[in-house]
């Protein structure tokens, strides 16, 4: 039996794999829902817009474009037509602009929750949410987890490992031993670890709006609907809606610092005062606005990210992908791939790595 811990799409997509090949895998998930950083921005887990990831880019991505064919997922182009908005001043009125730079920036029909949706069709037997695994150890070459479900701790044992959550976030559980007789996998990962706490989780200080309205007015005036931002707090804001149009939607990347977020009336008013800005008097107010912050999801965020540089992730050392405790234990996850990590294609593309790695060591 090979056990994944966290069901985004990378522990996802390895155990669609490791499913198909007939590979008995369990999925655990802390969450109450699958996806990790790919989240739908309504209950309504269908809709196109995304409080995680947006984009691919199929044309440099091969992956991403593999995966895209294989669960037959349609793409749009991201909407991009018309001039953008330059918001200099927080007293002024933005002006409109030519502004280049979304090439090949294509959205998923279904938003890229589709992904997920897709996936959990096939794992419905196998991924168990609300399980948080608090500490892994090892006694006679298996593994027992330690597992709190609605705060009730219990024991689950597995052959094979794969830590599927975000690097710095697996650290605690691989530190925290059982008894004398089941350490800790501190020492013999000890080579790893660091690696591991030196690895930013790629996006994971942001946070992200989504803005709904009735129609994309901004489309009808010739905008893009793209704004770039000196003031904020929205320093990036990108049409957002479905293939179509519809549902009409705009986001936007907030750049306050998280310290500063955390009082969300101040930051839905200074939101509508942008959209004011950018958009005029006239303009039709939001029929709804989302917000997503990511730095506050201990499942996904560490005090690390918070106060490390942000810089895009680079390709961490082949330490990370090579098999641990006798070929038994792997990390997969965005950040250790050494292709795009952080993105989804880097998501895929080590799952696809991992299940390779796996069925041939079983
Ligand atoms: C706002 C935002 C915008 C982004 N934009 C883009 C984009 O446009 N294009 C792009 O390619 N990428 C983008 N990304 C990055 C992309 O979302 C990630 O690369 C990808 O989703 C990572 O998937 P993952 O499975 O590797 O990790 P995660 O999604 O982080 O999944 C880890 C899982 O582990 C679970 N977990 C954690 N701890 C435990 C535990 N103790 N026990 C059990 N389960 C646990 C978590 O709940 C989670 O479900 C964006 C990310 C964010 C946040």
């Amino acid at each position: 039996m090979v056990t994944i811990i966290g069901a985004g799409l990378s522990g996802m997509a390895v155990a669609y794999r490791l499913h198909r090949q007939d590979i008995p895998v369990t999925l655990l998930e802390a969450n109450t829902v699958t996806g990790g950083r790919i989240q739908p921005a309504s209950p309504d887990s269908n809709t196109q817009q995304d409080l995680g990831p947006s984009w691919v880019w199929p044309y440099a991505q091969p992956v991403v474009e593999s995966w895209l064919n294989e669960l037959a997922l349609k793409t749009y182009p991201q909407f991009d037509k018309g001039d953008a908005l330059i918001d200099r001043h927080p007293q002024q009125a933005a002006a409109p602009q030519f502004l280049p730079g979304q090439h090949g920036m294509v959205r998923i029909n279904g938003g890229t929750n589709a992904i997920i949706n897709r996936l959990s069709r096939s794992l419905k037997d196998i991924i168990q949410l609300n399980k948080t695994v608090t500490a892994c150890y090892r006694s006679n070459d298996r593994f027992f987890l330690n597992i709190t479900d609605t705060g009730v701790t219990t024991q689950f044992e597995a052959d094979h490992l794969i830590i599927a959550t975000p690097p710095r976030v697996a650290i605690p559980l691989l530190q925290t031993s059982g008894d004398v007789e089941k350490p800790s996998l501190q020492e013999e990962l000890k080579d790893v670890l660091p690696i591991l706490q030196q690895t930013p989780t790629w996006m994971a200080p942001q946070a992200k709006v989504v803005m709904f309205y009735k129609t994309a007015f901004w489309r009808e005036q010739g905008l893009s609907g793209r704004v770039a931002s000196q003031v904020g707090p929205m320093v990036e804001i990108h049409d957002h809606c479905g293939p179509d149009g519809f549902p009409a939607a705009l986001f936007g990347f907030v750049g306050v610092p998280a310290e500063h977020r955390a009082d969300k009336e101040s930051l839905l008013a200074s939101i509508e005062q942008q959209l004011v800005r950018c958009f005029g008097h006239d303009a039709p107010a939001p029929t709804q606005i989302v917000i997503k912050d990511w730095a506050f999801e201990t499942l996904i965020t560490t005090d690390a990210d918070l106060t490390g540089p942000a810089n895009h992730p680079s390709v961490i050392s082949e330490l990370a992908r090579k098999g641990w405790c006798n070929n038994k234990l792997w990390f997969t996850a965005s950040e250790t791939s050494s292709v795009s990590p952080g993105l989804i294609e880097g998501a895929l593309a080590r799952a696809d790595q991992v299940a390779n790695q796996v069925s041939e060591c079983l």
